[in-house]
């Protein structure tokens, strides 16, 4: 379980400070799939990266499980980091020198698997995710569905508890978008608690419950009413 409380964060702006967080509390519990919505500029990423102990905060509380974050060196930032979270971003930060499943592997590599074993890891779940035969492509070979795939492929190698992704279809057209959607949501359906970060109204829908983020303030906080119609558009 995350839980945050009365959060703030500011960073600097020139002799002044603009201020991204403006007393945030959120819980999300074990196995939620939900999406930060808002419009550019109203401080869904600064939520994510503190959330996901990528970024620091000036006020307020967070409790990671039972753990209290505060004043975290960058080590065990990165070990806690390890050990809960799986990042997926918009642009997808594959290694352009590295194939489909050395990009899989890297996290693996970090902590200290073999070469054969980590291989043999990354190539499950290239299986898992229907890349099998793109294992010994490199990034710029495959499409941009493919790539977030490989992406999602490399946050889940470590068995993360939570998966947070900044805009993971903002660079998709919209039948790709749906398809990772799925997958993520499929993701979710394992146990693993999926945070998605989006600006898309149809993205946002996808999850059981919306946060909006308006101005670095939560605005709103609802559970998805789910239709058994399907829309399409
Ligand atoms: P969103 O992801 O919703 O677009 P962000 O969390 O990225 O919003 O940004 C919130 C506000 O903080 C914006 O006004 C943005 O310009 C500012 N901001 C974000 N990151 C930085 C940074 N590293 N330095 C200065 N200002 C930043
Ligand atoms: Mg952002």
């Amino acid at each position: 379980m995350l839980r945050i409380e009365n959060i703030h964060k500011s960073y600097p702006m020139g002799k002044s400070k603009l201020h991204a967080l403006k007393g945030v509390s959120l819980t999300v519990n074990d196995g939620e799939f939900m999406s930060i919505m808002g419009s550019s500029g109203s401080g869904k990423s600064t939520l994510l990266n503190i959330l996901g102990l990528l970024d620091s905060f000036d006020q307020g509380l967070y409790y990671l499980d039972n753990l209290v974050i505060q004043n975290l060196t960058e080590t065990r930032a990165a070990f806690y980091r390890n050990k809960y979270f799986g990042f997926v971003f918009q642009s997808f930060n594959l290694i352009s020198f590295k194939n489909a499943m050395e990009n899989i592997a890297l996290p693996l590599y970090y902590q200290g698997v073999s070469r054969k074993k980590r291989n043999a890891i990354a190539l499950e779940y290239l299986e898992r995710m229907g890349l099998r035969e793109w294992a010994n492509h490199l990034p710029s070979e495959l499409s941009g569905g493919q790539k977030q795939r490989v992406a999602i492929a490399r946050a889940l190698v470590t068995q993360p508890k939570v998966i947070l992704a900044d805009e993971p279809t903002g660079a998709l057209d919209s039948q790709t978008s749906l398809e990772v959607m799925e997958l993520l949501k499929e993701v979710n359906r394992e146990g693993i608690t999926v945070i998605i970060v989006t600006h898309e109204h149809d993205i946002s829908q996808m999850t059981n419950r919306i946060v909006r983020l308006r101005d670095g303030m939560i605005i709103e906080d609802i559970a998805v009413e789910k239709k058994d119609t399907i829309c399409l558009t």
